[in-house]
């Protein structure tokens, strides 16, 4: 068995690793780089099978429902069978509908916890990962007697450390190459930072909650369950409902969990943003609003209760916001990657909230393990070698882990 990274060897996103044995192949991720926009005019990378029939392409692996991941595969034909998460799937369904970036092919297959499944000569066996999207998996992917496990994006501190306590304790066996993504191999990383927890976020939310007279506007995507449920929780110690957007009751209604904060939930409410509404009007979707409509909360209620309210809120709702008159002794908590704020969107939303004079507090956890966790990881599977994916430092790896062997963007090496 021999692999490839098409992307991501020294960058973070864009990931895509094909995996070759007796004559066919598998790919693992179909990622859009994270430093495009996502009109730009990118091409599928050189894989026989992609762009045109070879029956040779066994299939695209989605690890997990994140843009850098799973980006690319709308440039595919129809004819490649994908795998992905059945959660996933549903979520990244309903991206598309809300924010066009997602993802509609039909699936092939769903990945499932610890259950191998075989394409040709290959064997895949999933596993369930703690990480900011939901339903991610790291992949184990067996072929000629060699094991390749590639670790997808990974981390420790969110809201199921169990899953990568659980990988500690009884991971793969006889790994010859960890493909493992250094999201927190930083150029200027030291080793040992540690990682805000997702628990951390919601203590810090509270005490914002509660320090707010007005509204609390939540910014973060709807996609990080565990921050949604991190929203939840900290709205119901503050004593305030939580108020979504379509898009997130719809993204919560797809992990098919009644564990996560549904729209028919007591404290929970809906909110239909000018946008939203024009979009269910214009695709006639109205299954969309009917299955909402007892938890829909309008404009007067948002500002007579304001005080008692978390609201989920992005910069294209702030004019009606303001105009509802909602956003008095109003207070924003940040809740996505800082750098976005300095993005030109960063930038128009702090415009909009300083001339209204509403503060914005940062409360936040990473999607990535942190280094320490990174070590902790290597240690328990003890691979052959590493191959650095995902970082922007992959020459620091040796530094932190043993057995690194460092392999460029488009270049074949041996699983071996
Ligand atoms: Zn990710």
């Amino acid at each position: 068995m021999r692999a490839r990274i098409h992307r991501g060897a020294s960058e973070i996103g864009g990931n895509c690793i094909e995996v070759e044995a007796a004559g066919h192949r598998l790919l693992l991720d179909l990622g859009w780089p994270l430093n495009l926009p996502f009109d730009a005019d990118l091409s599928l990378p050189e894989v026989a099978g992609l762009s045109s029939a070879d029956p040779s392409l066994l299939g695209v692996i989605i690890s997990h429902p994140h843009l850098d991941h799973y980006g690319l595969a709308r440039k595919v034909p129809a004819a490649v069978p994908f795998y992905e998460g059945e959660a996933a799937y549903n979520i990244m369904r309903e991206a598309a509908f809300f924010t066009g970036a997602g993802m509609t092919v039909e699936p092939a297959g769903f990945l499932r916890h610890r259950q191998p499944f075989t394409l040709g000569p290959f064997t895949v066996t999933p596993y369930l990962i703690d990480h900011s999207a939901f339903d991610s998996y790291c992949l184990l992917v067996e072929a000629d007697g060699r094991r390749l496990f590639y670790s997808g994006d990974v981390r420790a501190h969110g809201r199921k450390p169990g899953t990568f306590l659980e990988l500690l304790r009884d991971p793969p066996a006889d790994v010859d190459a960890l493909v493992l993504e250094g999201t927190s191999i930083r150029p200027d990383a030291d080793g040992s930072e540690r990682a805000i927890t997702e628990a951390e976020v919601e203590d810090a939310c509270v005490g914002t909650f509660r320090a707010t007279p007005g509204m609390v506007l939540a910014l973060f995507s709807p996609q990080n369950i565990d921050r949604l449920v991190t929203m939840y929780r900290s709205a119901i110690r503050s004593d305030r409902d939580l108020v979504l957007d379509l898009y997130a009751a719809a993204v919560a209604a797809a992990t098919g969990r009644e564990t996560i904060p549904q729209a028919h939930w007591d404290r929970v409410r809906v909110y239909l943003p000018h946008g939203q509404r024009m979009k269910v009007i214009q695709s006639a979707e109205f299954h969309r609003t009917d299955a909402v409509r007892p938890r829909r909360i309008y404009p007067e209620e948002l500002r007579e209760r304001s005080g008692k309210l978390v609201t989920i809120f992005r910069t294209s709702m702030a004019r009606e916001m303001e105009k509802a008159g909602c956003l008095v002794g109003a207070h924003a908590v940040w809740s996505m990657w800082p750098g976005y704020l300095r993005e030109p969107s960063g930038e128009k939303l702090k415009a909009f909230l300083d001339r209204l004079g509403i503060g914005m507090t940062i409360h936040h956890a990473s999607g990535h393990a942190a280094v320490p966790d990174l070590q902790r990881l290597v240690e328990a599977v003890a691979p052959r070698k590493v191959v650095p994916i995902h970082t922007s430092a992959a020459d620091r790896f040796r530094e932190f882990v043993p057995s690194v062997e460092q392999h460029g963007d488009g270049e074949w090496w041996d699983v071996a």
